[in-house]
């Protein structure tokens, strides 16, 4: 069997195909392909037995030309430069195509965080940031929170960042809780946006929203919420799974008493949730259901299942979860695929109204915030599905191909020095 394509083949595959319709030059291909500037740091950690053990973190800027580079910052197990580089590409592209005034930047550390205590995760992060601290910055690259990491972990980048500085600078990152000028919404921004995109593909459909099922992959920040937001739309949510399982009834669930449960009452896994039936999460992506939310990590469907997965609308709250192979595949049966770049970008969206809000030191309502998150989401939406009748191409294809083409649009207008 071939093996399965990496996060940073698809990347350039999207790339590839974006260019080819957008008629782009060899020479801009390639500038658009390379990351900017890239840090690798060690990070030394005392754990709390007193011995030192020494992780390793990345951050990558993938493209600066429309603004000071924007990306979370993961923390996970499989994290590596390739997967950064990809996450940090798909920014840019995100950034472009929803029209805030960003360049596109990733970060990661390899680590479990789920092995590690809060003081070690604290420790690990401030040094993280201390060492990446020479290339961040309002004006320079501002991280948020992505896999394995939250509102905490960017209240303790913020802080080390403003210490090394010596004085507060809340717009070094986004993400932040509320009282240390996070902004209103932003927790739930990135379900928010899958919940909009995902009624604007109904809506092109003509489907109605309280006559779909969903299921949704990774019970997590994005997921969770997701879930929660489509049930309370009135849409019947069937499946959810986290990395330890799944639980499923096809009379539907009720995805805000199973949050309340992991995060209130300390229930590690949504598997084996009362009044459920397990299952795992290959099978949640293969289960027939009206939408499919996939919400957890890259590549999940790929070659090997894209043929078994009978969701008429894919919604991607993860970041690259759909294989390059498998969209050919989806396509191919009619499957409406909802691409990342657009589905996810709510999270980013109401970052940019964070550091806003954070250089003016003025801060909006939640109904501000809500209201500006859906203005910009339905308007990326009405231009990727317009290129896309236009064109004859796939949702994923018009998306790429207007977030790219503004960058290469930027490259152009801005000139190359020297
Ligand atoms: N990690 C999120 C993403 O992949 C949010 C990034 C941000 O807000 O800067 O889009």
């Amino acid at each position: 069997m071939v093996a399965r394509q990496s996060a940073w083949e698809s990347a350039q595959i999207q790339l590839a195909e974006a260019v080819k319709h957008l008629g782009l030059d060899d020479g801009t291909h390639q500038l658009l392909a390379t990351p900017r500037r890239e840090m690798t740091v060690s990070i030394p950690l005392r754990r709390d037995d007193g011995h030192v053990e020494v992780l390793r973190g990345y951050r990558v800027q993938h493209n600066l030309s429309r603004g000071p580079a924007k990306g979370g910052i993961r923390y996970h197990p499989s994290t590596d430069i390739d997967e950064v580089r990809a996450l940090a590409m798909w920014m840019t592209w995100k950034c472009a195509l929803i029209g805030i005034p960003y360049g596109g930047a990733k970060g990661g550390v390899t680590i479990d965080p789920r092995l590690y205590s809060r003081n070690e995760l604290e420790r690990v992060t401030r040094r993280y940031a201390s060492e990446i601290g020479p290339i961040v910055g309002p004006e320079k690259d501002i991280p948020a929170p992505d896999v394995g990491t939250d509102d905490q972990t960017m209240a303790w980048f913020m802080d080390t960042y403003s210490v090394n500085k010596g004085y507060t600078v809340t717009g070094v990152v986004t993400g932040k809780p509320v009282s240390v000028g996070g902004s209103q919404g932003r927790g739930g921004a990135t379900s928010r946006g899958v919940m909009y995109s995902a009624f604007a593909a109904l809506r092109e459909a003509r489907v109605d929203p309280r006559e779909v099922s969903v299921a949704v992959q990774g019970f997590g920040k994005v997921g969770g919420l997701a879930a929660q937001y489509l049930h309370d739309a009135g849409c019947k949510v069937v499946a959810v799974s986290d990395v330890k399982g799944g639980a499923y009834n096809s009379m539907g669930l009720n995805p805000a008493a199973m949050l309340r449960a992991i995060r209130g009452a300390g229930m590690e896994s949504v598997a084996g949730y009362p009044g459920t039936d397990p299952i795992t999460n290959e099978e949640l992506i293969e289960l027939d259901v009206d939408i499919l939310v996939p919400a957890a990590l890259e590549g999940v469907i790929h070659d090997g299942n894209a043929d078994a997965v009978k969701a008429r609308f894919i919604v991607e709250g993860a970041n690259g979860p759909t294989t390059p192979d498998a969209d050919a595949i989806l396509e191919a049966r009619g499957a409406v695929v909802v691409p990342d770049i657009l589905a996810n970008s709510g999270g980013v969206a109401v970052s940019y109204f964070e550091w806003v809000q954070d250089l003016q030191a003025y801060w909006w309502t939640e109904d501000e915030v809500n209201d500006r998150l859906r203005a910009i989401m339905d308007k990326a939406y009405d231009e990727v599905s317009t290129l896309a009748r236009e064109q004859g191409v796939s949702l994923r294809t018009a998306a790429q191909m207007i977030g790219v083409g503004r960058v290469a649009e930027a490259h152009r207008t801005r000139g190359l020095y020297p």
